[in-house]
């Protein structure tokens, strides 16, 4: 069957999507951490990351290190953590976070957010990709 992500990829369930190339999409968590927690997916739905092919894996840090550029000119923060963790969707991804705080690292913290700044902040970022 295929992963979430493969059905956001295919357009089957909605996103707020920030990025996206041949290979890859970014899009924000829909339970984030922290405003602006971006998840970076290859197309390709490979389970774990140490799985990928060396070479897309290398193409995904390249795709996330520009997510996360724009994620640290967009949102305030001390720095954009990365984490892969996978134990939830079982489908290759970066997790980006803005951080001010330890404890957004923590996958049990989380913020709500409302539809609409949800999209303002994904047109945000879009700018400064
Ligand atoms: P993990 O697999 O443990 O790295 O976590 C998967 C992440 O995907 C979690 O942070 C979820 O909130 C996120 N997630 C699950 N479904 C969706 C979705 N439909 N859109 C955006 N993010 C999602």
């Amino acid at each position: 069957m295929a992963s979430v992500f493969t059905k956001i990829i295919n357009g089957e369930i909605p996103c707020y999507k920030i990025a996206e190339d041949d290979n890859f999409i970014a899009f924000f968590d829909i339970n984030p951490n922290a405003k602006g927690h971006t998840l970076c997916v290859p197309k390709l739905e490979v389970n774990k990351i140490l799985d990928l092919e060396e070479a897309l894996y290398l193409k995904l840090m390249q795709f996330s290190r520009k997510v996360g550029i724009a994620l640290e000119k967009t949102i305030p923060c001390k720095r954009v953590g990365m984490a892969v963790i996978g134990l939830e969707v079982p489908h290759v991804h970066v997790h980006l976070i803005p951080l001010n705080d330890m404890k957004e690292m923590t996958f049990s913290h989380k913020v709500s957010m409302t539809d609409a700044e949800f999209k303002s902040l994904a047109e945000a970022v879009q700018k400064n990709l």
